[in-house]
């Protein structure tokens, strides 16, 4: 295979569309051969049905100390956005590369293999491991990252490249996202000992996740360097009901809990289902047994926070130059890493503030400073271990 320049590869992953919705296998295979190309082996962990893949590779010897670099490759949809140029044609103006994935964040993913023929002669190894379905609550990383623990010598750090615009990122909040169905029984409004109105029932969930979340803020469990500094509560899905004067028969409701490092957004949830059994249920059942509320969990992504002292984060002052950290308000795969015993920091080319939208891009500038920053990578790998 020619060999691929920095632009060239960002060119060809943002080229392969891969919303989450869609099958990620193209640029998995993709990735697969190119490696091959280099006599390296990509180990692809799948989704239950096969139709999507993670993928995580070692570059230099099977030996503990090694650096992952971590990426997710699937990036958010297009609908509805006004982009001035083809999403999935990357172009060039103005010193910023445009295209979906540019920043958030197949361009770090696409750096680090453009530089895979610098990886020589590399003392400790340099892992690669990409995920899936990251932008659907982080539910594609987990099995890849029990693959690796298993399967790769112990690596001394992970390097979750999102977008900081390079700065290093040493917590971010949890999110548990969950689902709501209300079943209650139509009748007149005028006569409620008759029916179970959804919508009513609905509104007090929401009303006890508002009310939690006024209580944190008041001070429970405050991590000063989030903004907000509390664990939120938030319902931003409600739809049921059919007239004024009919109990609704059905609410629909979805919502989030964003924990700071420290506090399970669990067991809020928890706290919420007990409330809605033990409490709510009994008083709807009074009335018409047929009733009730599910819950459905679709994802549950952990908070994460590293001590600035930890070894990871002294080696990315000095690959980085920095002295700054900082902490980021959105939900990423750096926990789950932590969870299985890693040593985690994030840090990556561009910024947040241009992920998720039309005219995504990555600056030029942010892509010299992700090279120059791998390559510090490569070069600390192939020194000799202290
Ligand atoms: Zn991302």
């Amino acid at each position: 295979m020619a060999e691929l320049t920095p632009h060239d590869m960002i060119g060809r992953l943002v080229g392969i569309p891969t919303v989450s919705r869609d099958s990620n296998l193209d640029l998995i295979d993709f990735v697969a051969n190119y490696l091959d190309g280099y006599g390296f082996e990509a180990h692809l962990v799948r989704s239950d049905d096969g139709g999507k893949a993670n993928l995580y590779a070692t570059i230099g010897p099977e030996e503990p100390g090694g650096i992952v670099l971590s990426g997710h490759t699937d990036v958010v949809p297009i609908d509805g956005q006004d982009w001035s140029s083809d999403p999935f044609a990357p172009e060039v103006r103005d010193g910023r590369m445009f295209g979906r994935g540019t920043c958030d964040m197949k361009g770090f993913c696409a750096l680090a293999l453009s530089l895979v023929p610098e990886m020589q002669r590399l003392r400790r190894p340099i892992h690669f491991a990409f995920s899936y379905d990251e932008e659907v609550g982080c539910v594609g990383a987990p099995r890849m990252i029990r693959a690796i623990r298993a399967n790769v010598p112990e690596p001394r750090a992970v390097i979750v490249g999102e977008p900081t615009s390079m700065q290093i990122v040493t917590g971010h909040k949890g999110i548990l996202h969950f689902r709501s169905h209300v079943r209650g029984y139509e009748a007149h409004s005028s006569q409620q000992q008759r029916g179970v109105p959804a919508i009513m029932y609905a509104a007090r969930l929401v009303n006890w996740m508002a009310e939690k979340q006024a209580a944190l803020a008041a001070g429970g469990d405050l991590d000063e360097r989030f903004e907000p500094a509390f664990t939120t509560l938030h319902c931003g899905v409600i739809h049921g009901g059919t007239a004024h004067n009919i109990t609704s028969k059905d609410c629909h409701f979805e919502a989030d809990i964003r924990s700071v490092p420290g506090v399970s957004a669990r067991d809020f949830f928890d706290e919420l289902e007990r409330y809605a059994r033990e409490v709510l249920e009994p008083m709807m059942h009074a009335i018409q047994p047929n009733t009730g509320i599910d819950f459905d969990v679709t994802s549950d992504v952990p908070s994460f926070a590293v001590d600035e002292d930890e070894p990871a984060v002294a080696m990315l002052r000095q690959l980085t130059g920095r002295n700054d950290s900082g902490v980021v308000p959105f939900a990423a795969e750096c926990g789950q890493f932590q969870e299985e015993g890693f040593s985690v920091v994030m840090c990556g080319p561009g910024s947040i503030d241009q992920a998720h939208q039309p005219d995504e891009f990555i600056s030029l500038e942010q892509v010299d400073a992700g090279l120059t920053f791998l390559r510090s990578v490569i070069g600390q790998q192939q020194e000799l271990p202290r």
